[in-house]
This record gives C-alpha cells, structure tokens and sequence, in this order.
C-alpha cells in the first residue's frame, strides 16, 4: 500500500458518521472506499478481540448497493456507513451467539427489527461484536469467545503508556472499543441496568439508551425483557442522533413497542439549554465517591449553567434499594428468558445418550458459563413458591417506588446530570467478587428500572489519562432533550482525546 493510501484510510476511519454521510452524498469518496478502509481496521485490530465474526462480504455488498444508489441519486439515510453489530441482535445467515457456547453455531433465518431497519437505511455490517455472555456483565469478562481488550491504556507518571489491559466495560464491550479504536463510527448495544452507558463512560465515547419500548426487542436474545433496550454507540452526540433515529419505531411484533412518533433527533441539538432545569440527585453523591470523579460531575454542572440551564437539587429517595431490586428483576426473567436453551430447537447439545432430561442437563452446564448460572439461580431462587413475596415481589415494589421518584423529581426539573460509573476502566480479574462488579452499576440501573432514556457523554480523562462519563436521564420519550443536554455538554468538555493506537 501506497503511504498515500493508508493516510487517506486511517483519514476515512475518523470520520464522525455524520460527516461519513455528507461526505459520500458530496462524492469525496465511495461507499467502497469506506468498507475496504473499515474492514482492514477491523482486521488489524483483532488483538483487542472485539468481533466474534467479522463479515466483510456483508459491508462490501452493502457499500455497492451505496455507491449505485448515491449515483441515482436515491440513497438511504445511512446509505455506505459500516456499522458493527452487537452478537446479540439476529442476523440472517450470519451466527448469533450472544456471546455464549451454548449458542455457537447458531445462524438465524431472519434479522432482528433493528439491524432490519439499519440495513435498509443503507448501512453495512462490518461484524458481530462480542459481548458478556447474555449481556450480563460489565467487563466483556463473561463472553464464552474470550475477554474483549479496551484500545485504552493508562498512562504512567513519565507519560509512557501501561501495558497493563483494561476492561471495555460491558456488556457491550465489542461495541465500546470497536467505536473507540475507530474500526467504525457507530455500534448497536443494548442496556438492561447499563450495558450502553458504561461501556461508552470506559471507552471515552457516546451511547445512548432510549425509552424503553423505542427500539424493537424482535429478534435481539433476551436477557431481562422488561429492561432490556437497544441503542446506538458512537463517537459523538450527534452520531448517537443520527443512529437512534434510524433504530427506533413501532414495530408491531413487539408487544412492548411504543406506538410513538420518532422526532428529528438530529435537529434538536442547538447545544442551548436557557430555560431548561437540570436536576443533581443528592442521593448519588455517594460516601467515598472517587473525587475525580465529584470534579468531572462540578464540572457537567458549571458546563450546563453556562449553556444557559439552572441547576436544581433533587432527591430520589429510593435509590439505595435499585441496585438489589434490579439484581432480583432481572435474573428472575432471565431465569424464565433462559429456560429455552435446552439442547432440542438451537444451539449447542451434548447428548450422552441418557435421557431427555440428561440432555437438557448436559446441555445447560456445558453451554452456560458461570455468571449466567449464577443468574440463572438466583433467579429461579426468587421466583421460587417459597421465595416470591419476600424478594420478587419485593423488588417489584421497589421498582415501581424507584420510577415514582423520578416522576417527582420531573416536576422541578427536566433532566437529570450523574455521574456514568462509579469508576474509570479497571482491568479483568479487579472485580473477580461478582458483587464488586454488580456495585459498578449503582449509576445506570435506577433509570433502566423506571424505563427512562438516558445516556453517556465522555467528559474528562483521570489523572493517568483515561475517559470519564456524564450521564443525562430524562423523562420517557424526551431523548430530545437528553441528546441535546449531551450536545452541550460535549461542546463544553471538548473531549478529544483517543485511545493511542498499540495494536
Ligand atoms: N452490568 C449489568 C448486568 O450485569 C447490566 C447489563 C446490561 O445492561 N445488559 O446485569
């Protein structure tokens, strides 16, 4: 390759997905050229381990279908834009594991609603990602295809990078660092108590959850169904706009869509926020807090006065009780969601020629690893005849006080500003006490638990050079002024940092 060549790629692969999509219609170069600069990123960086399957076919087919139609003239919304998808969205004719054994092998005959909606806005698939293991997880520890490996690394007191790893975050891990280290602009990801926001919070990058019942649930492998929602990861507020539009709608084979227009995300980011209150609830300033951290926060809060909005004190008061409801809801549907992998209809079946039931056996314990049956029983645990009213119940009450707090607070305020994570990205086996790493999730679940759009915006780096997050939530269906809350946010953080390339 000409020098010429591989600075005009690695020119091709920082480009925003906005300017991807203006660049294509200006005819600064071809939908061609953007797979082929994609898909050779995408190979170059597989020491981070971020795809399970890579589909360069599929990106390059997809990129010549753009390239006639810009000629015509007639081209989609994403028309030429390379995409990575997380493995738990359905692809037709291409495996889908979820991240699990127990699914290897797996290829679907139909497309989930979103990647559905994705391709024919135009958009190719460079791959599928890799993820935590049924997405639960917040480090990409728990994936059955091995740890996914953040293009990040800290930065010693002589400036020198660390060669010590660190974690992607997760569950959508594949998404998070495929985005950061540039092998595309945007990713899918889904977030049941925080699998979008913490990831992109580790990463330095933007991801956003929308209201629950957004985005169709058709065709992407449940985890905790009353939770779990998809959603865009990119580099920027902007892209998050772009993507989320193109994800979201009614889809009636969805018993949980919403039957709700999708506004112009795009054109609602004027980054203005006069007249809008922006909540800080007090609950979350937790004792101990990481003071880099409480700085960043100040930090969001001096940032949106400045743009215009007042800032106001709220209380939600349930909060300390989200994260072990959430830990109770949501094994218990996994636990029910789970019940399918017996070894008969897909996926993997260890059969030793006993009985059905040694079928079954045999099959869940070779195909699920270990943090998945953890879930598993626990969820079955608090389900269980005994059990049910003294947790699930319990926690279903929880939850319902856990969304009345917001509804309060959504009176003297319109949006709320947290903290993403309690931490910056620590590296695999720092959490091996499964608590530790459940406690990472206290930011990002009370929201998931009362369905709410919330999202991630990087705001500063640590004193040893890695990405921190801001997170906006706010009220259902107004992802309209959390992303514009995010675009403010953003301009004022001017984020520019970059993983430094050692792959
Ligand atoms: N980390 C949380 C869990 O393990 C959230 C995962 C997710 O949002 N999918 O359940």
């Amino acid at each position: 390759m000409e020098w010429r060549d591989a600075n005009r790629m690695t020119a091709l692969t920082d480009l925003t997905l906005a300017a991807m999509r203006d660049g294509l219609r200006a005819r600064s170069f071809s939908a061609a050229e953007l797979a082929q600069a994609h898909i050779a990123a995408v190979e170059a960086a597989r020491p981070l381990n971020a795809f399970i399957v890579e589909t360069p076919d599929h990106a390059l087919k997809a990129a010549a279908a753009a390239d006639a139609a810009l000629a015509r003239g007639e081209a989609g919304p994403l028309a030429g834009v390379p995409l990575g998808i997380k493995d738990l969205f359905a692809t037709e004719g291409v495996q889908t594991t979820a991240g699990s054994k127990i699914l290897e092998g797996f290829v679907p005959p139909y497309e989930s609603t979103v990647t559905a909606k994705l391709f024919a806005a135009g958009a190719g698939m460079l791959g599928k990602l890799n993820m935590d293991q049924f997405a639960m997880g917040s480090s990409n520890e728990t994936s059955a295809f091995g740890e996914v490996v953040s293009p990040w690394r800290a930065r010693q007191p002589d400036g020198a990078l660390s060669n010590r790893v660190l974690v992607p975050g997760g569950s959508s891990g594949g998404s998070s660092a495929a985005v950061a280290a540039r092998l595309c602009a945007g990713a899918t990801g889904t977030d049941t108590g925080g699998s979008i926001r913490q990831p992109a919070a580790f990463t330095g990058i933007a991801g956003i959850k929308p209201t629950y019942g957004r985005c169709s649930r058709w065709g992407v492998v449940a985890f905790a169904s009353s939770l779990d929602q998809a959603g865009p990861m990119t580099r920027d507020v902007r892209d998050c706009a772009i993507l989320l539009q193109a994800m979201s709608g009614f889809d009636p084979k969805d018993a949980t869509s919403l039957d709700a227009p999708v506004p112009d995300w795009e054109a609602a980011l004027t980054g203005d926020l006069r007249g809008v209150r922006v909540g800080v609830p007090r609950e979350y300033r937790l004792d101990g807090i990481d003071p880099e951290i409480a700085a960043m926060w100040d930090a969001g809060l001096a940032w949106v006065k400045d743009a215009g909005a007042t800032v106001v004190d709220v209380s939600l008061p349930h909060t300390k009780y989200a994260l072990p409801a959430y830990y109770i809801v949501a094994p218990a549907e996994a636990s029910s969601n789970l019940a399918r992998y017996d070894g008969v209809r897909y996926g993997l079946r260890v059969n030793e020629g006993g009985s059905l039931d040694a079928m079954y056996e045999a099959t869940r314990a070779a195909g699920f690893g270990p943090e998945v049956k953890r879930r598993i029983m626990i969820g079955t645990y608090v389900l269980s005849a005994g059990f049910y009213d003294a947790y699930y119940r319990q926690a279903q009450k929880v939850r319902t006080l856990i969304a009345r707090d917001f509804a309060r607070a959504w009176e003297s305020c319109d949006v709320l500003l947290t903290p993403t994570a309690p931490s910056a990205a620590f590296s695999p086996g720092d959490k091996a006490d499964p608590l530790a790493m459940y406690l990472n999730d206290v930011f990002t679940v009370p929201s998931s638990l009362a369905g709410l759009p919330a999202m991630s915006v990087p705001a500063a780096l640590t004193a040893t050079g890695l990405p921190l997050g801001l997170q906006v939530i706010g009220r259902p269906l107004d992802e309209a002024g959390v992303l514009n809350a995010g675009f403010a946010l953003e301009r004022a953080a001017g984020f520019a940092a970059r993983p430094e390339r050692w792959w």
